[in-house]
Formats: C-alpha cells, structure tokens, sequence
C-alpha cells in the first residue's frame, strides 16, 4: 500500500505528527509521503491519517 499528498494540503501537520513512519512536512510546507509500499505494521496508522486529514488531501496511490 502506497499513499500521496495532493496539492489541497493545507500543512497542518497532522499526519507527520500522528504517523511519522510515512508522512513529513517538507520543504513545501506541504506534506509528503514516502514513495515506497508502507511496512504493514505501519498501515493502519497511515491510513487513520488519511481518513484524518482535514483537506482530504492524502490519498491511496
Ligand atoms: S493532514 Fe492533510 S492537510 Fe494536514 S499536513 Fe497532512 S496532508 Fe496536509
């Protein structure tokens, strides 16, 4: 499983916050995701920031 930041990120920072493993603010501002498969222990906590992010800015990819 694979996730990306699209460009409605507004950089509140919640999902590097909550879910360190996949997400980081960058120098953007915006966040980003690693471009890798997620471990599987991590998945469910990338997914609840998913879900989580206020702009619905975090999507499968
Ligand atoms: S939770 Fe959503 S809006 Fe907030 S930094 Fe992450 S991707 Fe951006």
């Amino acid at each position: 499983m694979k996730f990306k930041v699209n460009d409605s990120c507004i950089s509140c920072g919640m999902c590097a916050g909550s879910c360190p493993e996949v997400f980081h603010m960058a120098d953007s501002g915006m966040a980003e995701a690693i471009p890798d498969d997620v471990a599987p222990e991590v998945e469910e906590s990338a997914i609840d920031a998913m879900n989580n992010c206020p702009a619905g800015a975090i999507e499968e990819a």
